[in-house]
């Protein structure tokens, strides 16, 4: 559903990203980790074709996208629904006139029923639909967020720092509805450093290291212990060994 080959991007000197190819069929949740400044929000950014790759190419469900063509990239837009890690909505609206507004801008047809489907299905209580957006947590604001997503049945998701800020039962939630949009059939890409979300809810991970992916891995019931010790050898060169009982007791 989303492919990239060989994405390159560099500012002046500084090699923001080399050679990143992926491949994310639909139904698939891709994890891609890596260190500050490791090209994560570099490779976002150049599959929405934010800002333009010196190589490389990106292929939306078969169809080659056209960075100059603005025909193209829009049709590719339209394709991707992308969640940043603060979602961006009206703090003065509630949710269903955020919505509506949001589809509005995006020429998006949809009724009052469709915004209660893509509201319902992300277990957002109905009970503050019509309450203003400056009454919701982070949790809640994603989930109108990932409920825009819903309503523009988009085919690939990609989702910046999804977890960050959130408390554990909201990442569940956040986890148990992303699932459910894999299962449905859209293909994720999720940029992220927490790493037992991606071991929970990844089935392939890529580990970026100063614009390079230095592993890639599908995740086959991979315990988070694992993962992190993957991901430390992968950026550190180092393996996780436990610490010493009374070292752990004093950090
Ligand atoms: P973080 O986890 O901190 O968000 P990241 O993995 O998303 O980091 P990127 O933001 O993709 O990293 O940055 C990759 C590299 O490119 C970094 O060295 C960064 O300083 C550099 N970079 C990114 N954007 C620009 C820019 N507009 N101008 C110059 N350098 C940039």
């Amino acid at each position: 559903m989303l492919i990239a080959k060989n994405l390159t991007k560099s500012y002046g000197d500084k090699i923001a990203l080399q050679d990143l190819s992926l491949n994310i069929v639909s139904g698939q949740i891709v994890a891609l980790l890596g260190a500050n400044g490791a090209g994560k929000s570099t490779t976002l950014n150049l599959l929405l074709h934010f800002i333009t790759a010196d190589s490389g190419q990106v292929i939306i469900d078969k169809q080659p996208v056209f960075g100059k063509n603005k025909a193209s990239v829009q049709w590719a837009r339209q394709q991707m629904a992308y969640l940043p890690e603060q979602v961006s909505l009206y703090d003065q609206f509630n949710a269903i006139e955020n919505l509506h507004y949001l589809a509005k801008l995006s020429d998006i047809k949809c009724d009052q029923r469709a915004i209660e489907h893509g509201l319902n299905q992300t277990g957002l209580d109905p009970c503050v639909w019509h309450k203003p957006l400056k009454s919701y947590s982070k949790g809640m604001r994603q989930k109108v967020g990932i409920a825009f997503a819903i309503i523009r049945d988009a085919k690939i998701l990609l989702l910046d720092e999804p977890t960050s800020g959130l408390d554990p039962s909201a990442i569940k939630e956040f986890m148990a509805n992303i699932s459910q949009l894999a299962q449905q059939g859209t293909a994720v890409l999720m940029v992220t450093h927490d790493l037992d979300c991606a071991s929970a809810l990844a089935n392939h991970i890529m580990i970026l290291k100063q614009g390079q992916v230095v592993d890639e891995f599908s995740n086959q019931d991979l315990l988070p212990a694992a993962l992190k010790q993957r991901y430390h050898r992968a950026i550190d060169g180092s393996q996780t060994t436990p610490l010493p009982l009374e070292t752990a007791q004093c950090v």
